[in-house]
């Protein structure tokens, strides 16, 4: 069980990811990275220049020489890895959190977060910290992440089909507002931009870009004259779209319209969580291509796409992997690249494209031990019933008409359990059956 990792890095607020933890998760990490050259980035948050003072400290204390990318997105700090041969990199970000969190968002030099598992070793290192020599590392500055990862972007987009779109930005007074604007602007765009001062204490919305947080964006959309707003989460590397007549593009569609742009020009798989919309298997079938999933968490898409086979990555939440770019998502290669598609038709054109589905979920209270045995059960009343199943990371239950999936909540002591199908009824009946089921098996553990 995993101490402080969760399924991206470290997070919490201030008194659990504490100035003193920050100091050894980064001290830890150095020793992990075996020294080398670390960059570290922040986001927006007030927390950020003490955490950052402790991991700057830290680092150098495991002899790391430190490379300052500055406040960054989480997608141009990630993109510099490769770009600068970095052993590392630490993002002090919580990406979609409340203001009063922060985090510690790690990447090895493949480009791929550590994910829980991986952390385990850090981990170990933080409660009991191994003795180096203590010679001092070293800190630079690398003031330019921002325009390479720009120009990164600029090369894969053409900039005839993005010029004269009219696009309204959303940057959640986030990363998103160091780079959007610069980018679309750019790429010959008429920008107008919402949120676009960075500050800490997200004034403008909450920083994840859910239907009920982005409704500014929506109604600016539907009474003015654009041809898509886009928002971003905190740190940058999720994106959503609303379409030219206001409705909301849920970040499962943003992905499937990336997959079908991708597979129209090369085939190969497509790698996703195991969360994600049938849609995204639909659409690949379509294109004879093959999905390959993967346990919920960014680190596990990377760790996927490391192998090389797959074309594209993402995850229901809006998360999107060019590989041609990064191993990490990306939210602002992903908002060119569906602007660029918009040369050939309306947003809402694409969305008729996608396969409508409908989903359902809910939480049920369970302890920890008791989290573990309804897994195994429920993968017993899989197997017994000849149900199709895929069982890393909790159990998901395939039908012709939909999916269920029971999993255990890596931080909160519930089940949930999340159903699509396609008609309203079948999701609610579904997740009606399968709440009954675990309730069930809860009263006899
Ligand atoms: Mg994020």
């Amino acid at each position: 069980m995993s101490k402080y990792f969760g399924t991206n890095g470290i997070r919490g607020t201030i008194d659990v990811l504490t100035p003193e933890l920050a100091y050894k998760a980064s001290y830890a990490t150095g020793v992990y990275f075996k020294g080398g050259k670390i960059l570290i980035a922040t986001d927006a948050r007030l927390t950020g220049p003490i955490l950052k003072e402790k991991v700057i400290v830290g680092l150098l204390d495991a002899e790391c020489t430190v490379f300052d990318l500055g406040g960054v997105s989480t997608p141009t700090a990630e993109f510099m890895v490769k770009k600068l041969k970095a052993d590392g990199l630490i993002v002090i970000t919580a990406s979609h959190n409340p203001p009063e969190y922060n985090g510690l968002k790690i990447m090895d030099r493949n480009e791929i977060s550590i994910s829980k598992e991986r952390g385990e070793e850090i981990e170990r290192m933080i409660d009991s910290p191994p003795k180096i020599k203590m010679k001092k590392g070293a800190i630079s500055k690398h003031n330019n992440s921002i325009n390479d990862h720009i120009e990164a972007i600029l090369n894969q987009i053409d900039k005839n089909k993005t010029k004269g779109k009219r696009l309204l930005l959303d940057c959640a007074n986030g990363m998103a507002a160091t780079i959007a604007p610069y980018l679309f602007r750019e790429l010959g765009c008429e920008v107008t931009t919402i949120n676009s001062h960075i500050d800490g204490n997200f004034p403008g919305r909450p920083s994840e870009p859910t239907e009920a947080n982005v409704q500014d964006l929506i109604n600016a959309v539907k009474y003015g004259n654009y041809d898509c707003g886009i928002a971003w989460d905190g740190d940058g590397d999720r994106v959503i779209f609303v379409d030219e007549k206001g409705e909301f593009v849920i970040g499962d569609k943003v992905f499937a319209i990336c997959e079908i742009l991708k597979l129209k020009e090369k085939s190969g798989e497509v790698v996703t969580t195991v969360a994600t919309s049938r849609i995204i298997e639909d659409v690949a079938k379509k294109y004879s291509s093959k999905v390959v999933f993967t346990k919920i968490g960014a680190p596990y898409l990377s760790e996927e796409m490391a192998k090389g086979k797959a074309v594209i990555g993402g995850e229901e939440v809006g998360g999107v992997i060019w590989p041609e770019v990064s191993l990490a998502k990306d939210g602002f290669l992903t908002a060119a690249k569906i602007v660029e598609a918009l040369s050939e038709k309306k947003l809402s054109k694409w969305l008729e494209d996608i396969p409508k589905y409908y989903n359902e979920k809910t939480k049920i209270a369970a302890s920890e031990t008791q989290k573990t045995k309804i897994i195994a059960k429920m993968r017993e009343h899989a197997v017994k019933n000849k149900l199709t199943f895929i069982d890393i990371d909790g159990i998901r239950i395939n039908f012709d008409d939909g999916w269920v999936i029971v999993r255990a909540s890596g931080t909160e002591n519930y089940v949930r359990v999340f159903t699509e199908a396609k008609s309203a009824k079948r999701a609610k009946d579904l997740l009606n059956d399968y709440i009954e089921l675990v309730k069930r098996l809860l009263e006899v553990l």
